[in-house]
C-alpha cells in the first residue's frame, strides 16, 4: 500500500488534538501522522513553512491552523483575522504545491457564509453575498481558500479540497476568556465561579439574550469525520461537517446543559446590552448524509459532560 506522510498544522489545537486522540485508536500502517503548532513553524512566514515542508516531506496535508476566536474577539481584530490568515492558507497551499503534496484537506467554517441568505445554508452558497459584518475579516481569507483550491485544480491539476465545520468544542479548547468560542468561554466562567464554593446565591452571566441557535459538533466526532475525508473524500467541492438540523441548540440551551454539568447551584442571568451575533446560520449536513447516512454523533449533553470532565482534571494544563 502507498505509504502517506500526513502533516497536520494547527496540531496542537482543539481540532488537531481530536485527529490525534482518534488516529491514536485507528492507526493504519502505511500512514505516519506529524502534528504541527506554531511552536515549530510560523506558517505566516513563507520561509518557515518552506522548512516545515522541507523538514517532514508530507504527501498529505490536513490545514488546521489559523487564527481562530469568538464573537468579540473578532469583532475587533477584523484586520489581523483577514491578514495572516491570508498569509497562512496561501503559505501553506504555495508550499505544498511546490513540495509535490498529492492532498490537502484545509479548513473553512460555516460562520463565513452570507449573512442574508436562506437556510439551511449549503455547499454552493459560500460565495453569494458579503459575511456577518462581526468576523468578515476571517470569512473572506478563508473563503479565498475555496478561491484557491479550483485554481490549484485548473492550474496545476492539484486536490486540494476543503471542509467546513459548523462550530466545534472540546477538550484541549481556547477557554481564554478574551479570545474563546461561546461554550469554552461560558465553561471558564462557571469554573470560575464556583471554584470558592458552589451556592445558591452565585449568578451565571450569560452575554446576549441566549436565543440565538447553533450547530455544535463534538471535537471527536469532526476527528472521525476528517479522518474520512482524507482517506475517501476526492473532489475539490468542500463539503460540510455538521450535526443534523434537527440538533441545531440555542445559546439559553448551551448555558443550561453546561450549569447542569457543573452542578450549578445558582441562576443563570441574560446581559442583553451584548450583541448576539448571527441569529442563526443552520447548515445542511445532507451532502455529507448521502456519503455516510449511518454516521452517528454523540448526543450533545454527553458531549458537553466529556468536555466538562476534560476541563475539571486538566484546568492546569487548559489554555486559560
Ligand atoms: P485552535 O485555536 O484550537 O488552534 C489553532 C491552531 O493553529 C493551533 O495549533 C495554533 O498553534 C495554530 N496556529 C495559529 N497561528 C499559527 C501560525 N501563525 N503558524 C502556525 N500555526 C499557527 O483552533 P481550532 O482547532 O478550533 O481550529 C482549527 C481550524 O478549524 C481553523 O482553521 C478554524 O478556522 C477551523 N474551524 C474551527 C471551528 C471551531 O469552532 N473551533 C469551527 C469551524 C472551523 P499553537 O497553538 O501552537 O500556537
Amino acid at each position: 500500500m502507498e505509504k502517506k506522510i500526513i502533516l497536520v498544522t494547527g496540531g496542537t489545537g482543539l481540532i488537531g488534538k481530536a485527529i490525534e486522540n482518534i488516529v491514536n485508536e485507528d492507526k493504519k500502517d502505511n500512514e505516519e501522522w506529524i502534528f504541527v503548532g506554531s511552536k515549530e513553524a510560523d506558517l505566516c512566514d513563507k520561509k518557515s513553512t518552506e522548512q516545515l515542508f522541507e523538514k517532514y516531506k508530507p504527501t498529505h496535508v490536513i490545514h488546521l491552523a489559523a487564527m481562530v476566536g469568538g464573537l468579540f474577539h473578532n469583532m475587533a481584530h477584523n484586520l489581523d483575522f483577514l491578514r495572516n490568515n491570508l498569509h497562512i492558507n496561501d503559505n501553506v497551499l504555495q508550499t505544498a504545491h511546490e513540495n509535490n503534496v498529492i492532498k490537502v484537506v484545509s479548513c473553512l467554517s460555516t460562520c463565513i457564509f452570507p449573512d442574508k441568505t436562506t437556510y439551511p445554508i449549503d455547499e454552493t452558497m459560500i460565495h453569494n453575498g458579503p459575511p456577518h459584518p462581526s468576523n468578515y475579516g476571517y470569512s473572506y481569507a478563508k473563503r479565498l481558500l475555496d478561491v484557491a483550491n479550483h485554481a490549484y485544480l485548473e492550474q496545476n491539476n492539484r486536490l486540494y479540497t476543503s471542509i467546513i465545520p459548523c462550530n466545534v468544542f472540546g477538550p484541549h479548547d481556547n477557554f481564554n476568556p478574551h479570545s474563546s468560542h461561546v461554550i469554552p468561554g461560558l465553561m471558564r466562567k462557571l469554573y470560575d465561579l464556583i471554584k470558592d464554593g458552589n451556592t445558591e446565591d452565585k449568578i451565571f452571566t450569560v452575554l446576549g439574550s441566549g436565543k440565538p441557535l447553533r450547530q455544535f459538533i463534538y471535537s471527536l466526532d469532526l476527528a472521525k469525520l476528517i479522518l474520512w475525508v482524507l482517506r475517501e473524500y476526492n473532489s475539490v467541492e468542500p463539503i460540510i461537517l455538521s450535526v443534523d438540523e434537527k440538533d441545531e441548540v440555542s445559546i439559553s440551551k448551551v448555558a443550561e446543559t453546561l450549569a447542569k454539568a457543573f452542578d450549578f447551584k445558582g441562576k443563570i442571568v441574560y446581559d442583553t446590552t451584548a450583541a448576539d451575533g448571527q441569529y442563526k446560520k443552520t447548515a445542511s449536513n445532507s451532502k455529507l448524509r448521502n456519503y455516510l447516512p449511518a454516521m452517528q454523533f454523540t448526543p450533545f449533553e454527553n458531549a458537553i459532560k466529556e468536555t466538562v470532565n476534560w476541563y475539571r482534571s486538566n484546568y492546569n494544563i487548559a489554555r486559560n
